[in-house]
């Protein structure tokens, strides 16, 4: 219907950038978060992002939160913070709004990830030796999305690399037949949080952005977020919910099959919750038309 605009990867990722530090602003001035204490680069206020410049169009949780099949009522509508959240408002796209080329996405996944390395939104650039902006497939269908970096991935630079990690590679290549170089692995902070402490409410706002952006530009019909914190950005659960109670269900979120399911460090720690696990993935392996492997049994 609408033809496609050019775009510009560089003016995006200002803008992005730009619309990450407002929306900090903005919960920091509603008393929502604290500040960061030293982050000189948000002592002035960035300029708004010009309107026209926002993909569109714009779905809120209150346009397409169904949790199908059972829960046909609408969420309740965003609080004023949510609403005067430029981030959200610029940066969540309805899948297939904006036609990437299959070389524009590898383009702009790689300028994406330059922004990321050298961020310095939040306290979490202080203690990282690599920033994670994540890896995989520009044009793969399905993505992944953990938490945030533990040591293994702060050292080497790439997502779940580690114990946690390689039973994610397991689930997807054993599991799903799948190779992990054909899906998209990313985390909703991209440094590791010291301590692998849980990320703290103004860091995870400061970095969803990137995360929001990675979406759009690969443009996935299936998202799994893995354990609650990716959950709640991306299923849009509340902040009482936890992944016990809401995984094993799709979530449609802006076009999208969002299918929430277990951490699989939570899996290292209670491998009896497998089979849970590999239910949750059955669905999103039906939700793709991929073949269901016999014998059914979830990876270990
Ligand atoms: N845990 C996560 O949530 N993400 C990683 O990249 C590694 C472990
Ligand atoms: Fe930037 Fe995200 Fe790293 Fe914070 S966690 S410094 S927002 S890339």
């Amino acid at each position: 219907m609408t033809s496609d605009p050019p775009i510009d990867s560089q003016q995006e990722l200002r803008e992005l950038v730009a619309g990450a530090r407002r929306h900090v602003e903005l919960l920091r001035e509603e008393g929502a978060i604290g500040g960061f204490g030293s982050a000189p680069e948000l002592a002035s206020p960035p300029p708004r992002i010009p309107p026209a410049a926002a993909p569109q169009p714009v779905a809120t949780e209150r346009d397409d939160s169904s949790k199908a099949p059972t829960r046909p009522a609408p969420a309740p509508a965003p609080s004023p913070a949510a609403d005067a959240s430029p981030w959200r408002a610029s940066f969540v796209s309805e899948r297939g709004s904006v036609h990437r080329s299959a070389e524009q996405k590898a383009n702009d996944l790689a300028a994406l990830a330059d922004a990321v390395r050298a961020c310095r939104l939040c306290r979490l650039c202080e203690a990282r030796r690599n920033a994670v902006p994540g890896e995989g497939s520009p044009t793969t269908r399905v993505m992944f999305v953990g938490e945030g970096p533990g040591a293994t991935e702060d050292a080497q630079g790439r997502p779940f690399v580690g114990a946690a990690g390689q039973l994610l590679t397991r689930i997807i290549e054993s599991g799903m037949q799948l190779r992990r170089a054909d899906v998209f692995i990313a985390n909703v902070v991209k440094c590791r949080p010291p301590e692998n402490r849980d990320p703290a409410p103004d860091e995870a706002a400061a970095c969803t952005p990137y995360l929001l952006k990675q979406i759009e530009i690969i443009d996935p019909e299936v998202i799994i977020p893995l354990g609650r914190h990716s959950m709640r950005v991306l299923a849009g659960t509340g902040e009482r919910e936890g992944i016990t109670r809401v995984r094993g269900q799709i979530f449609r979120r802006h076009g999208r099959a969002v299918i929430p399911t277990f951490h699989p460090a939570y899996l290292l720690r209670s491998p009896e919750e497998k089979p849970k696990a590999w239910h949750d993935i059955q669905l999103a392996m039906k939700e793709l038309g991929l073949p269901l492997p016999d014998p059914k049994k979830p990876p270990s």
